[in-house]
């Protein structure tokens, strides 16, 4: 069957420009929606495309493994790279454009000598900063360069990565950066664990507990409900956790849905965070309460 529309590959900033200048010619005001993404695409990131497609002229993907973001231990090199699948998904989307440049097209010197966008401390310093010093300033300086590359009006980031979203949002407010940032709800699976493109990592007794994790996370909802004290619902939650094989925990939290300050009492808007290893393999869920 024919695609509804014929999915541009870009691997350069110059030839996406070309493009975007003839589009402007064309048609005078045009508005790009963007989708950063690090590939590896799945429903989450497929439900992300599809707002973008509802609510935008055009929309780009763009696809990159953005090496500052990741530690010196971390998964850069056994990250899942799956770029023809990644194109099927995009081409099905009715995806414009997919933006999928080479590291040294992005960062033209070392990675120690680049200009890097740094997020206030009270962002970062916490959840999943603690654990990966560097990574926030990592992240908001790609989607910085993403946007001053592809000039978007409008660009999506999933709840799932909540403190990602956070730290985005309060870039663009503080840098006056003129793209309008929407927050999408995280997509599940059918048992509640939420889609990542590491699940594919898990094995099949992993697989079978991770829904454990969001099970936490409502749990901690659940003793908000029936005015619980903060300290007591996580750590009723905690020691659910501490029950499962191979999990290590590395926090769980709640913090006001803004300005990620920790509570100690709910407070809405509240989120509840949770971080953890299973096995070998990261895991972040949370859930917003409004
Ligand atoms: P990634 O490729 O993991 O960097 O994710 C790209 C974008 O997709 C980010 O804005 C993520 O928050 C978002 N995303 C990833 N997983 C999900 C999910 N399960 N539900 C909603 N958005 C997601």
């Amino acid at each position: 069957m024919k695609p509804a529309v014929d999915t541009l590959v870009f691997e350069t900033v110059q030839s996406y420009r070309d493009w975007l200048s003839k589009l402007r010619v064309q048609q005078p005001g045009v508005e790009v929606g963007l989708v950063p993404t690090m590939g590896a695409l799945h429903e989450g990131h497929a439900t992300l495309i599809r707002r973008a497609r509802q609510e935008c002229q055009r929309v780009v993907v763009s696809i990159f493994v953005n090496p500052m973001q990741f530690g010196p231990n971390e998964d850069f090199d056994r990250y899942p790279r799956t770029f023809p699948n990644d194109l099927e998904i995009c081409r099905a989307a009715g995806v414009d454009a997919v933006f999928h440049p080479s590291v040294q097209e992005v960062y033209a010197r070392p990675l120690e000598e680049m200009t890097k966008v740094i997020p206030p401390n009270e962002l970062i310093d916490k959840l999943c900063g603690a654990f990966r010093p560097g990574h926030f300033e990592g992240v908001a300086t790609i989607v910085l360069k993403l946007f001053t590359m592809l000039q978007p009006a409008v660009a999506y980031f999933g709840e799932k990565d909540y403190q990602q979203l956070t730290v985005i949002r309060r870039m663009v407010e503080d840098l006056n950066v003129p793209v309008k940032i929407i927050g999408v709800p995280t997509v599940r699976e059918a048992d509640g664990l939420a889609l990542s493109s590491r699940n594919v990592y898990l094995t099949g007794t992993e697989r079978e507990v991770a829904p454990k994790l969001q099970q936490a996370l409502q749990q901690v909802v659940q003793a908000s409900e029936s005015r619980a004290a903060v300290k007591q619902a996580v750590e009723a939650a905690r020691s659910e956790l501490y029950k499962v094989p191979n999990l290590t925990v590395q926090y769980l939290e709640v913090c006001d849905a803004n300005s990620l300050q920790f509570l100690e009492s709910f407070r809405k808007p509240f989120v509840v965070l949770v971080a953890a290893k299973l096995g070998n393999v990261r895991l972040i869920d949370n859930i917003v309460v409004r």
